[in-house]
């Protein structure tokens, strides 16, 4: 698949200029993608400015490249992150991800961030039991204030007429954006109050000297008391730990031609849709009738393959769709843990990772963003939450095959369900 992605092709910024020289800051944060950025403006709205490098532009990594389905959840389910943390901060963990679905919101609305957001969600059943999501609709209702609603057969298949779905979960409180334009407000924003960012400045460098850190990059270096880790999937070598922990695992989309009258008779709402299936389903209207059509995993850059894939989902779900023609497709890749939890810890001492959210990043990265941001300015402790999930190995070479296994079976297993 090529670049640019679709949100891309919508219009250039121009870039910030790199950095030349020394800078001092109390905080070097390394990676401008979502991560990066939500700790930035998160610090700066606390009243600490720090200083982020970006080895590319803003967005070039998964965060500009998104479905921009801004969900609650982690890539970890609920039972796999109790069965780690217990039940209370299990609930805990939940509750910071529904709080960063509403922290995206405020974001938009406090710093005015033009990034056509859209209200609702929906999760459509395809392999699971229909009445296995209403009960835990009605859990995640009374457990977490949430408002699912659970709409039957003929409710679903009202607003998406596919013969694929069971039935589904409403929730209203959900929405989708344009993840690459929210990415820039979040960095015109965090400037506007104080921070500094520089692009096409990789940090080639981290080595620790006195009682800080000094970060080189190709035109001079920051000396910084602390440093931040936000590399996503792409950011190798500067912290062995690091690297060793995260699994870069390749996704993709398909913008579809305009579809006309044909893309409002077979999709009725404007809302996104993701489907219950281990390797899920997502897609979105875009406007001029346009489809964004996501999902797939591969290990390696299959991209044509991974292409094909979405089309014959895409007519999968909608045969009356025929089979349109993807006038725009991109690959982009997640960085997972083993626990499938984010990295929201102190590697060595003032030596902080932010990594690791897989492919559940929008609300994850700001709620992350900010607690760390607490943690640091001397706010709260709930960064004690993400203790458990360690920067733990994700085996090495053996890794892939081991993700690969994993996939295969799941999908497999989601394709008997679904032809019973
Ligand atoms: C195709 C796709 C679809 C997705 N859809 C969704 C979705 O709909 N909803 C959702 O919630 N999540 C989604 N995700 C997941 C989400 O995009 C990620 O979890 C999130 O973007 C991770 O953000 P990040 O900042 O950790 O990583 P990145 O966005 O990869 O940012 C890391 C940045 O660090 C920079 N960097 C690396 N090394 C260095 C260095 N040495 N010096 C300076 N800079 C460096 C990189 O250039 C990059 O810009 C999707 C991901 C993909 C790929």
């Amino acid at each position: 698949m090529s670049a640019p992605s679709w949100y891309h092709a919508q219009g250039t910024v121009p870039p910030r200029p790199p950095l030349a020289g020394a800078v001092e800051a109390g905080t070097c944060i390394v990676g401008g993608g979502l991560a990066g950025l939500s700790l930035l403006l998160s610090l700066a709205e606390c009243g600490h400015r720090a200083v982020l490098l970006e080895k590319g532009a803003i967005g070039g990594g998964a965060s500009g490249l998104n479905g921009g389905m801004v969900l609650p959840g982690w890539a970890a389910s609920l039972p796999a992150i109790e069965a780690r943390t217990g039940a209370a901060d299990a609930s805990a963990l939940y509750a910071l991800s529904l709080e960063g679905v509403r922290l995206v919101r405020a974001w938009i609305g406090r710093h005015a961030v033009a990034c056509d957001p859209v209200d609702g969600a929906v999760e459509a059943v395809r392999v699971g039991d229909p009445a296995a999501f209403a009960a835990w609709a009605d859990e995640s209702n009374a457990r977490f204030g949430t408002r699912l609603a659970v709409w039957d057969q003929a409710r679903t298949q009202d607003a998406y007429q596919s013969p694929r779905y069971k039935a589904a979960l409403f929730d209203p409180d959900a929405f989708h954006l344009d993840p690459l334009a929210y990415l820039r407000g979040l960095a015109d924003a965090a400037e506007a109050d104080g921070a500094a960012i520089y692009e096409a400045t990789p940090a080639l460098a981290v080595k620790r000297r006195g009682g800080g850190f000094y970060i080189t990059v190709p035109g001079g270096e920051v000396r910084a008391r602390r440093v931040v880790l936000a590399v996503g999937a792409d950011g190798r070598g500067l912290c062995r730990r690091l690297d060793r922990a995260i699994l870069p695992l390749l996704t993709g989309i398909v913008v579809t031609e305009p579809l006309g009258e044909r893309l409002r008779d077979a999709i009725r709402a404007d809302c996104a849709v993701v489907d219950d299936r281990f390797v899920t389903g997502y897609y979105r209207p875009l406007p001029e009738g346009r489809l964004l059509w996501g999902g797939g995993l591969a290990m390696r850059a299959g991209a044509d393959a991974l292409r094909r894939r979405l089309l014959a989902d895409l007519a999968g779900v909608y045969p009356q769709l025929g089979r349109p023609a993807a006038t725009h497709a991109w690959t982009g890749r997640m960085a997972f843990t083993r626990h499938r939890m984010p990295l929201v810890r102190e590697l060595a001492p003032d030596l902080w990772a932010l990594d690791g959210f897989g492919g559940h990043g929008l609300n994850t990265t700001a709620i992350a963003g900010e607690v760390l941001a607490r943690h640091l300015t001397g706010g709260d402790d709930a960064v004690r939450l993400f203790d458990p999930f360690d920067a733990v190995t994700t085996g090495g070479p053996l890794g892939p095959l081991a993700a690969r296994g994993l996939v295969w079976g799941q999908s497999l297993k989601d394709a008997w369900r679904m032809r019973g």
